[in-house]
């Protein structure tokens, strides 16, 4: 078997390798769906990426990847997608400014307050299990 293909993620169907990961109808059907969006952003421009995704039929999962990854102008700015940690609808970054909060404070105590030992302990614990 051919090195350079695989099974497309989305439909199944045995492709050829390429930058999107994806067969070429799936990546038709995304274009078509990126059409859709991009159209109705430049007549709704304030449009929520719920709203997007109701108007143009696009499925959130892959509108909330297109957000996070940029794919759409900045103009358009109520553009959001969920906080990984919480799922809260940010606009920037990959956590709202809460859970910055929160892993900013977890990680200044774990610099102070975890002693090098355990960290160690923890550790070569780890390379052991590894090995068997
Ligand atoms: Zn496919
Ligand atoms: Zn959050």
């Amino acid at each position: 078997m051919d090195i350079h293909t695989a099974n497309c993620p989305k439909c199944g169907s045995v492709f050829r390798q390429n930058l999107r990961n994806l067969c070429n109808t799936c990546i038709q059907e995304e274009n078509l769906f990126y059409d859709r969006c991009s159209n109705y952003l430049w007549k709704h421009p304030a449009t929520h990426t719920r709203q997007l995704s109701e108007a143009t039929g696009t499925p959130m999962d892959l509108l909330t990847d297109w957000v996070r990854a940029g794919k759409f102008p900045t103009t358009y700015s109520q553009l959001d997608y969920p906080c990984e940690s919480c799922h809260s609808p940010i606009y920037a970054g990959r956590l709202c400014h809460s859970c910055l909060g929160t892993f900013r404070m977890a990680a200044l105590e774990i610099q102070t307050r975890v002693p090098r030992r355990t960290a160690t302990g923890l550790f070569s614990i780890a390379g052991r299990a590894k090995g068997y």
